[in-house]
């Protein structure tokens, strides 16, 4: 049925992406700290639906102040290819190759293509990767590993856990909790932490390789309560931390309660910590690294949500994803380490062909659910909101493109990479 509804989706994307002057990024110092966040699945039409929930506009987030706000193009294989999925677009954003839909760090001839978290850490940076989904799911895993497909969660998260140099690793999976947070009587499955055997040596404090070359291994300290994390956030943090949230798969987005209701209807599982509180535990292991840190962060269920085509629940992960990067800019003040860091919030896809009501902006207030409109159960190809501030933000805007190639405000999914390997090195 046609909708009675005018949708202006473009006019959004056309004032969120209008870019502020910046100078050529020529002999600007690199950043010390990289922070990378994804929110997987968000699009100009997501951001601003959360905004008008929030603050009555489509606006009022802290990304909104940064000097670099593009757009940023997704598609897999080809700037024009096929809609991505996560995992060629993490390789994309990580590598700065293009490759096919379900590969992990290999390009798109099947060559093993290196990670900005490689490049980091051979810098001598302490690296990490923080989700709300399960912490071998494509993002994460499409920053760090090297493996032809997705779906081989268990080998991701053994690849993840006892072959690479990461200092933390965060997100949710947890074998012996449901999706509401209840401890179970048997566990669900152990493949999101890479089987039984290993899940068994992590809890004993038994399981990790020489992630830093000096010949002897670097055990994880397992953290799986709220108030664990909790505690991660200050003070002195184990050298290496491998944090499973005490949830089946995501945080909050598959908890019980009408998924259709309006953000926040069904109350939030108290039990599990939220996005900004892994992320300040995350930083604070890392932060012991007297040569920076690179860490990357995902809200992974604004794409869950989005596939579902739940507004409301779409909208709860949008604004735990904003609170995570505020708290960690806040954190990069407190510390004295905000103007050496680059910060960069982007997507890396479009998910539910979100469409919002022309009039939307005039009808809403803060607390009430915009009109809404999903047009699609999957991904798109529309391009997706792009935000950097700190040193190398400018590189970005200066990459930044219009439809027939003379300066203007579009990038591609490969510029991230390409970009902050280049900082890194
Ligand atoms: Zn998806």
């Amino acid at each position: 049925m046609p909708s009675p509804l005018r949708f202006l989706l473009p006019v959004l994307a056309a004032t969120a992406a209008a870019a502020a002057p910046a100078p050529a990024g020529v002999g600007v110092t690199p950043p010390r700290d990289v922070i990378i966040f994804i929110a997987d699945g968000w699009g100009f039409a997501h951001v601003a639906a959360a905004g008008l929930y929030a603050h009555g506009r489509a606006g009022g987030f802290v990304w909104d102040g940064f000097p670099a706000r593009l757009s940023m193009t997704t598609g897999s294989r080809g700037a024009d290819g096929p809609v991505t999925d996560s995992a060629a677009a993490a390789t994309a954003m990580s590598t700065g190759c293009k490759s096919r839909n379900g590969a992990l760090g290999i390009d798109a001839t099947g060559d093993r293509a290196e990670h900005l978290l490689e490049v980091a850490r051979q810098s001598g940076r302490a690296t990490g990767v923080v989700t709300t989904v399960p912490l071998c799911h494509a993002t994460p895993a499409g920053f760090v590993v090297h493996a032809p497909s997705r779906d081989d969660y268990a080998g991701i998260a053994r690849e993840m856990l006892e072959s690479t140099g990461l200092a933390v690793i965060m997100g949710g999976g947890h074998p012996w909790f449901d999706r509401d947070g209840a401890r179970r009587d048997r566990p669900r499955t152990f493949r999101f932490v890479g089987g039984e055997s290993l899940w068994d040596s992590l809890a004993a404090g038994l399981a990790g390789n020489d992630a830093d070359g000096d010949g002897t291994r670097d055990l994880w300290t397992l953290v799986d309560t709220r108030d664990g994390f909790r505690a991660l956030r200050e003070g002195v943090a184990p050298r290496r931390v491998l944090g499973v949230a005490p949830v089946a798969e995501t945080l909050q987005q598959e908890r019980q309660g009408d998924t259709d209701a309006a953000p926040y209807a069904a109350p939030l599982t108290a039990t599990v910590p939220d996005l900004a509180t892994m992320a300040l535990g995350a930083l604070n292991v890392l932060d012991a690294d007297p040569d920076g840190l690179a860490l990357v962060i995902e809200g992974g269920a604004v794409d869950w949500a989005g596939h579902d085509q739940q507004s409301g629940r779409m909208i709860e992960e949008l604004l735990a994803f904003h609170d995570a990067v505020a708290e960690v800019l806040a954190w990069l003040d407190r510390t004295g380490r905000r103007e050496a860091a680059l910060v960069i919030v982007t997507g890396d896809h479009e998910t539910g062909g979100l469409e919002l009501a022309a009039n939307a902006g005039a009808r809403s207030r803060a607390g009430r659910l915009p009109a809404m409109r999903w047009t699609s159960t999957g991904h798109t190809a529309s391009p997706v909101p792009f935000f950097a501030t700190g040193p190398g933000s400018e590189d970005f805007t200066a990459r930044g493109r219009a439809a027939d190639g003379s300066p203007g405000t579009i990038i591609d999914n490969t510029d991230l990479g390409g970009v902050v390997k280049r900082l890194l090195r």
